[in-house]
C-alpha cells in the first residue's frame, strides 16, 4: 500500500461505498476505496466457497428504484442485460398443496396482476382481503403525516389495531415481512413496511422484479469498480481498516490491519452497521452524536444455497413460504447460476434461530419445511452452503428509525454511508446507493444536482 495522499478514503466497497466513490470521482476527486474482503460488493457479492459458487443471498431489483439504476447507467451497465424481469411472484402455504400466483407487472402482465389481486381465494378469502383496506389506508396516512408514530408499531400490532384478519396476517403480511427483511410481522416496524412499498405507488407502472443474470459482483459491482478505476480512483481488496486516525478532533486518515497508514482530506465510513460501530467506538466513545448509533440494534441474516440435480420450480421467481422457516426463496438456474441443473437460494426466518445452528441441522430443518410447501428438496439436493452474518443489518424493528445516523457527522473529515444511515429506502440496494450519494454531498459540502 503506498502512502500517497488521496482526496477521500472510503472504507467498504458495498453499493454505499461505490455510489459515494463514483459521485466524488465524477467530480474530479481522487478516491481510494478500501475493502476488507477479497472481492468487492459487500452484501451484493458472489464468490467461490470451497468449490461452490455462492452469493450473499438472492436479491431482487425492484422496478421502481431510481438511484440504483442511475448509478448503473453511469457505470455503463444495461439494466435489461443485467436482469431478467419477473412478472409474478408465488406464495406457497405449508399444507403441501395451496399455491397462489401474484402478478407484479401491471404494464407487462396486466391480467395476472388483476387476477392475482382479486383471485387466489385459497390464500386470502374476500373477507381477509377486505380487512386489509383500512390497515393500508391508515398506514399510508401515518407514513405521510407522522412516520415516527408509525415506527412505534410492529406490523402485527398495527394490523390488529385496524382489524386485519388473522388469515391475511399469516398469508400475506408474513411473506411481505419475513420474506423481505427476515423478521416476522410482530417484530417488523410498520414504518419500514409501508415506507418500502409506498414509493412504488406513484410508480405502480414500474412495478416488476429483476433477477440478476449472474453473480452480483460479476454483473453489477465489477463494472462499477472498472468505471471508478477509469476515472483515476482505486479499489484495494484484502485491505481491512483497523482504526480511524484522529488528530485534534479531525479525522485525517486510516490505519490498516497490516500496520500501514493512509491520509486523506476526508474519510467516508461505508461499512455495514456493526463494523461502523466497531471503528467509531474507540475514537468517539461517549460523544453525544454517537450514542444513538451505539444504541441502534442489529440483526443477523442467514441463507442456505443449494445445488440441485434438477430445477426445484418451473420458473425462476421470488417465492414465499409463510408458516415455515423459509421466508422466501428463488429458483436461479435460469438466471443467476446457469451452470448447474438446479439452484435455489433461501432466506431463513427468524434469523436468530439459525445463526449458530450447525449447517447439517439447518439443511434438515429446511428440507422438512420444504416438504410442507410441496417441494422435494432433499431428493434433488447435490450440494449446499449456509451463508450467515451475525450483525450486518440494523434491526428493522419498531423504534430503530430515530437511532439511524445522518451521513454528515459533527467530526471534521468524517462522513458515514451505508444502508443503516438515514435515507428513505431502509436496508435495500436502493437505500445503500442513496446513502452513498448523501455521503458524497457531506464530503463536498453541497447538494448534488
Ligand atoms: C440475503 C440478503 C438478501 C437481500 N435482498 C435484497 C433484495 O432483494 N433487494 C434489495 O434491494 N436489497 C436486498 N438486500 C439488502 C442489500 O444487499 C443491502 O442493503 C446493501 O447491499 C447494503 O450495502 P452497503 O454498502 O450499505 O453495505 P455492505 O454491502 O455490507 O458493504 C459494506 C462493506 O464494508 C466492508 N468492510 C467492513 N468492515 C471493513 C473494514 N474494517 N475495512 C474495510 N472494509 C470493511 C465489508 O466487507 C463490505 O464489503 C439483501 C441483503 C441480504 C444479505
Amino acid at each position: 500500500m503506498n502512502t500517497q495522499k488521496w482526496d477521500t478514503l472510503i472504507i467498504g466497497s458495498g453499493l454505499a461505498g461505490l455510489s459515494c466513490g463514483l459521485e466524488l470521482a465524477e467530480r474530479g476527486q481522487r478516491v481510494h476505496i478500501l475493502e476488507a474482503a477479497p472481492y468487492p460488493g459487500g452484501r451484493t457479492s458472489n464468490w467461490s466457497d470451497t468449490g461452490m459458487e455462492v452469493e450473499s443471498g438472492f436479491h431482487k431489483y425492484i422496478g421502481f428504484y431510481q438511484a440504483l439504476p442511475d448509478l448503473l447507467r453511469r457505470a455503463g451497465i444495461k439494466l435489461n442485460t443485467m436482469l431478467t424481469w419477473e412478472k409474478t411472484f408465488e406464495i406457497r402455504l405449508p399444507d403441501g398443496e395451496t399455491t397462489g400466483e401474484y402478478g407484479i407487472a401491471p404494464l407487462k402482465s396486466p391480467i395476472k396482476t388483476v387476477s392475482g389481486a382479486f383471485g387466489n381465494s385459497d390464500i386470502l378469502s374476500a373477507v381477509d382481503k377486505a380487512s386489509l383496506m383500512p390497515f393500508v389506508a391508515e398506514g399510508l396516512r401515518l407514513l405521510a403525516e407522522d412516520p415516527m408514530e408509525l415506527d412505534t408499531y410492529s406490523v402485527a400490532e398495527f394490523a390488529r389495531k385496524h382489524g386485519v384478519k388473522e388469515g391475511a396476517l399469516d398469508n400475506i403480511l408474513t411473506p411481505l415481512t419475513s420474506g423481505v427483511l427476515f423478521l416476522p410481522p410482530d417484530r417488523y416496524s410498520a414504518l419500514v413496511f409501508f415506507g418500502l412499498f409506498a414509493p412504488g405507488l406513484p410508480r405502480f407502472y414500474k412495478l416488476q422484479l429483476g433477477a440478476f443474470n449472474g453473480g452480483m459482483t460479476d454483473v453489477m459491482i465489477a463494472p462499477i469498480v472498472a468505471k471508478l478505476e477509469s476515472l483515476g480512483s482505486r479499489v484495494s481488496l484484502n485491505s481491512p481498516v483497523s482504526a480511524l486516525s484522529v488528530k485534534e478532533g479531525r479525522v485525517t486518515g486510516v490505519s490498516l490491519a497490516d500496520g500501514s497508514t493512509l491520509d486523506a482530506d476526508h474519510v467516508v465510513l461505508a461499512t455495514e452497521v456493526s463494523a461502523a460501530k466497531h471503528l467509531l467506538q474507540p475514537a468517539f466513545d461517549g460523544e453525544q452524536w454517537l450514542r444513538p448509533l451505539q444504541a441502534l440494534p442489529t440483526m443477523p441474516d442467514v441463507t442456505i444455497q443449494l445445488e440441485l440435480s434438477e430445477p426445484l420450480l418451473p420458473q425462476d421467481r421470488a417465492t414465499f413460504g409463510p408458516g415455515t422457516c423459509i421466508g422466501s426463496f428463488s429458483e436461479q438456474s435460469r438466471t443467476t447460476f446457469r451452470g448447474v441443473p438446479g439452484r435455489v437460494s433461501m432466506i431463513l426466518t427468524p434469523p436468530e434461530e439459525f445463526i449458530e445452528m450447525p449447517d447439517e441441522l439447518i439443511f434438515e430443518r429446511v428440507c422438512e419445511d420444504a416438504d410442507k410447501l410441496g417441494l422435494g428438496l432433499r431428493a434433488a439436493a447435490t450440494d449446499y452452503r449456509v451463508i450467515r452474518r451475525p450483525d450486518h443489518f440494523y434491526a428493522v424493528q419498531p423504534g430503530s428509525e430515530r437511532l439511524r445516523p445522518e451521513q454528515r457527522t459533527p467530526v471534521p473529515g468524517l462522513s458515514l454511508a451505508g444502508d443503516y444511515t438515514r435515507q428513505p429506502m431502509y436496508a435495500t440496494m436502493e437505500g445503500a446507493v442513496l446513502s452513498g450519494r448523501k455521503a458524497a454531498e457531506a464530503v463536498l459540502g453541497r447538494e448534488l444536482d
